[in-house]
């Protein structure tokens, strides 16, 4: 199945074609459909597998929709793969106007909270220093998100982070779609989920 089958807007279906993505990944396949009528998620899938591609192309064909700053929170246990899922958003979005901002440890809190100031439509993050913008950086709130996304989730979920994590969604309302992603399935993963409608991927290369 192509990626316009799936259900994928044809601006993206472009993007993807323009990255050299000529169909979609297992996990791609698996997730995009379930994710696109509104399930929850939870993906079993390696870096390497697509499945960045997997939770930012259903997020971005409903961003294309409804054209909201603050749309989606991606969360990272790591700067590098914070960067690189948000390469991968402006990548696939940047044709349609996606503005994405990255608050990760390192990098001035200056700067982040002048990326915060334009409003972005997508927020990718390690959880110390997004809990940091949203404790000092005045006005930044994540009240009105629509999709939170763990990537890493099993190193998200461990104890290193749980505070942070708990404190965060604190901010995020009950109502968004949560779609989480692991390269390994834990207890504290399936109970870390809610919504009893979350579709169970396992798509493990
Ligand atoms: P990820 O597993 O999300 O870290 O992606 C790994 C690599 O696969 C990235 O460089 C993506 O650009 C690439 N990729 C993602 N989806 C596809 C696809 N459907 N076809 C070819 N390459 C892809």
């Amino acid at each position: 199945k192509s990626f316009r089958e799936l259900g994928i807007c044809e601006e993206l279906a472009m993007a993807c074609e323009s990255l050299g993505w000529k169909n979609p990944s297992k996990i791609q396949l698996e997730a995009i459909p379930h994710a696109l009528q509104g399930n929850d998620l939870i993906g079993l899938a390696q870096t390497g597998s697509g499945k960045t591609g997997a939770f930012a192309l259903p997020i971005l064909n409903a961003l294309l929709e409804f054209n909201k700053a603050f749309f989606a929170c991606v969360l990272s246990p790591t700067r590098e793969l914070a960067i690189q899922i948000a390469e991968q958003f402006s990548a696939l979005g940047s044709g349609v106007g996606v503005k994405c901002a990255v608050l990760v440890g390192g990098i001035d809190v200056k700067q982040q909270a002048i990326a915060l100031a334009k409003r972005p439509h997508i927020v990718v993050a390690t959880p110390g220093r997004l809990m940091d913008h949203l404790t000092n950086t005045k006005g930044f709130h994540l009240r009105d998100i629509k999709y939170l996304v763990l990537d890493e989730a099993d190193r998200l979920l461990n104890d290193d982070f749980e505070k942070t994590i708990d404190e965060i969604l604190k901010d995020i309302p009950e109502e968004r779609k949560t779609y989480l992603f692991s390269a390994t399935m834990t207890s504290k993963l399936t109970i870390n989920i809610k919504s009893v409608s979350a579709v169970n991927l396992n798509c493990k290369l």
